[in-house]
């Protein structure tokens, strides 16, 4: 009975999705998981936008707070 070598891994990559091994320099193992990434991708950058617009009208909130009565004194 001749035994069998575990084979090695050439150099090669992961899906960044599922993690199945795939040749080097792919992203993913199939369009299946391409399509999931990219639609994730997108998702991510949605809430940073919304993440980004909150700051941004909170940030503005608190100028107005802070600097109102000093527009509304006057001299
Ligand atoms: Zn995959």
């Amino acid at each position: 009975m001749a035994r069998k070598k575990m084979e090695r891994w050439g150099p090669h990559s992961h899906c960044i999705v599922c993690g199945a091994a795939i040749p080097e320099g792919e992203k993913f193992c199939s369009s299946t998981c391409k399509a999931k990434y990219e639609e994730e991708e997108a998702r991510y950058k949605r809430s940073q936008r919304n993440l980004l617009v909150m700051m941004l009208l909170m940030l503005a909130f608190i100028a107005t707070v802070v600097f109102l009565p000093y527009l509304t004194r006057g001299p």
